[in-house]
């Protein structure tokens, strides 16, 4: 089970500071809600998880390992990352969009037991129905489940997903968090996400991260920060 430990963390776009101080501890097999108003840093918190970008101060460890020496190669074997939908666009069939998420184990070849394993994915999200149609050509909500597809056929130990709920109508929101509160119970992986809705993320989530101008403001249990807000 994966263990991330976030100490003192700042991060800033050029002069403008975005994350002050930090620290955070997320065990495996948790179900992590980021909530927050836009702008808040859930996202660039993200990013600095799965070291898309690198804070300025303070240290993050993955299952001991500090971020800041590990490869990308490495980061992408340990953690998962579901960008918004709205900001990409694959010209590829969903097959091989699922398929992209091997690629930190294999590089540009695949065996069969990749192609099983995107099976098998598919399978677990109910989707094999869509494997050959072109990935750009579905609904949000088919997208979503597809780029949640991807990153379980990364087969890492946390998963990182930004606002998955964004875009999608309400029905399509509850069926994507209990996709992932699925898969963190069965899979015992820990699911990190961003999230602008408190009452969705209360009632799917184990914990929750309140954030506000760059700062944790309250942590705990759905029931713990309820009470001090
Ligand atoms: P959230 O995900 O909570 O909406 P973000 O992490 O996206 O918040 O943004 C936090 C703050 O950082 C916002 O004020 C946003 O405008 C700013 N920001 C985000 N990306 C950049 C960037 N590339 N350059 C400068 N400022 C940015
Ligand atoms: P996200 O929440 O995924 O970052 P946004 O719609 O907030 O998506 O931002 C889209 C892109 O613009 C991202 O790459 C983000 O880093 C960048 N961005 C957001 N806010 C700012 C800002 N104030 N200045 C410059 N770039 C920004």
């Amino acid at each position: 089970m994966v263990k991330i430990k976030i100490k003192d963390m700042c991060f800033g776009y050029a002069s403008t500071p975005i994350l002050e101080n930090v620290s955070v501890d997320i065990y495996g097999s948790s179900f992590v809600s980021i909530v927050g108003p836009n702008g808040a840093g859930k996202s660039t918190m993200l990013k600095c998880i799965n070291k898309i970008l690198v804070p300025d101060s303070g240290d993050i460890h993955i299952d001991g390992y500090n971020l800041k020496n590990m490869k990308r190669i490495e980061v992408a074997k340990n953690i998962a990352y579901v960008p918004q939908s709205s900001n990409r666009v694959f010209p590829t069939t969903v097959f091989e969009t699922v398929l992209m998420g091997r690629r930190p184990h294999i590089g540009w070849f695949s065996n069969e037991k990749d192609i099983e394993k995107v099976w098998q994915v598919l399978e677990e999200m109910g989707i094999e129905d869509l494997a050959l149609c072109s990935f750009d050509e579905l609904s949000g909500g088919q997208q979503q489940k597809i780029l949640i597809a991807r990153a379980l056929a990364q087969d890492t130990g946390a998963i990182l997903l930004d606002e998955p709920t964004s875009n999608l109508d309400i029905w399509h929101q509850l069926d994507v968090m209990e996709n992932v509160q699925r898969l963190v119970k069965e899979k015992k992986v820990a699911a990190i996400m961003a999230v602008h809705d408190l009452n969705l993320a209360s009632r799917y989530s184990d914990q929750i991260l309140m954030m506000k101008d760059g700062k944790v403001v309250s942590a705990g249990t759905p029931a713990q920060v309820l009470t001090t807000e």
